[in-house]
């Protein structure tokens, strides 16, 4: 559905997006993840044909967004972070209004209209001049013209920034109902609403892409753990030295045991057996062998301060 290629773009000597690429697939829902700053507004601004990148290219469903900028963005529907939205009109008048500039035609505007007024719920507030609404409210207006047109492509930048907690949810539940006709890419940097809602999780910081994975992924990328009851002086060095490994951290346990969590280079190599077999073939004490799990936050907070230069995730 979507495919972004090697995007580098500058503002003066701000490097903004460096080398970006990741894919989208049809139906998928997937979480661009990043803190402030890391990129994520200027990339959905070039993939929405509203920013040339500097290099690269961006393709919605065989479409070339930069050289066919209009055909591209007929097949997406747009939540920027700040929707401009009218707000002396009426929701009826600006979803109407939305709903031509996008050239639906008259004989489908009602069906059209009426279709993105339920999918956001937003039957009994039409009347209302949309500076009398909450922001919540407000956010479900600016959802509701991004999807009027039927787009096969849903890109939400920040959809919950500024809402309270119960709009927070509300937002999530239609972000979950959108996403049963439309493929979504969405921004965020809150951990817990990739957690809620993506298949797949792509992660920025410094512009740069620093992983792109499921969630289950990236949770298995941590380390696996082997404890041996007590002091083996050789098996740091042992550890080190085995094939696929990146990196070995050893904890002096209370008890006199001693754990390695060992990480491996690639995350979806896991180094289970390779250790099994590692500390049988030396008579190890093993008291524990275990993948370590790791919760999307620490993942997230690694990558977030990893160095541009380190390795990415997946
Ligand atoms: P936020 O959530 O704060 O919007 P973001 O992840 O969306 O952050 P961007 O807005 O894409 O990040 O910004 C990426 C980098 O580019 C930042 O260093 C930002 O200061 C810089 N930047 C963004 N827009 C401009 C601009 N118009 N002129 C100069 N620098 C810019």
């Amino acid at each position: 559905m979507l495919c972004v290629q090697h995007v580098s773009r500058r503002y003066g000597e701000v490097v903004a997006l460096d080398d970006v690429s990741f894919t989208v697939g049809d139906g998928q829902i997937v979480g661009l993840l990043g803190h402030n700053g890391a990129g994520k507004t200027t990339a959905i601004k070039i993939i929405t044909g509203y920013l040339q990148p500097d290099t690269g290219s961006v393709v919605i469903n065989d479409i070339d967004v930069v050289r066919n900028t209009r055909e591209a963005q007929s097949l997406l529907g747009y939540l920027p972070e700040s929707a401009p939205l009218y707000p002396e009109l009426s929701v009826q008048a600006y979803l109407t209004m939305m709903a031509e500039l996008r050239g639906i035609s008259r004989d489908d505007l009602g069906e059209c209209l009426a279709e993105a007024v339920w999918d956001t719920a937003l039957q009994d507030h039409l009347a209302r001049p949309i500076g009398h609404l909450s922001k919540g409210m407000r956010q479900r207006v600016g959802l509701a013209q991004a999807i009027v047109h039927r787009p096969k492509l849903l890109i939400l930048d920040e959809p919950s920034i500024g809402l309270d907690p119960t709009q927070i949810i509300e937002m999530r539940r239609l972000i979950k109902r959108l996403a049963q006709r439309s493929t979504v890419l969405f921004s965020t940097h809150i951990l817990s609403e990739v957690e809620a809602l993506c298949d797949r999780v792509v992660i920025m910081a410094n512009g740069r892409i620093r992983a792109d994975a499921t969630l289950d992924e990236l949770a298995a990328a941590g380390g696996t753990l082997l404890t041996l009851e007590h002091e083996i002086p050789e098996a740091l060095a042992i550890l080190q030295g085995l094939p696929g490994v990146a990196d070995v951290d050893r904890t002096a346990l209370p008890d006199g045991a001693v754990a390695f969590t060992v990480t491996p280079l690639k995350p979806d190599e896991p180094l289970g057996s390779a250790l099994f077999r590692c500390a049988a073939t030396h008579g190890w004490p093993v008291r524990e062998l275990r993948r370590e799990a790791r919760s999307l936050e620490s993942v997230f907070a690694e990558l977030s301060m990893a160095r541009p230069d380190d390795e990415e995730v997946a």
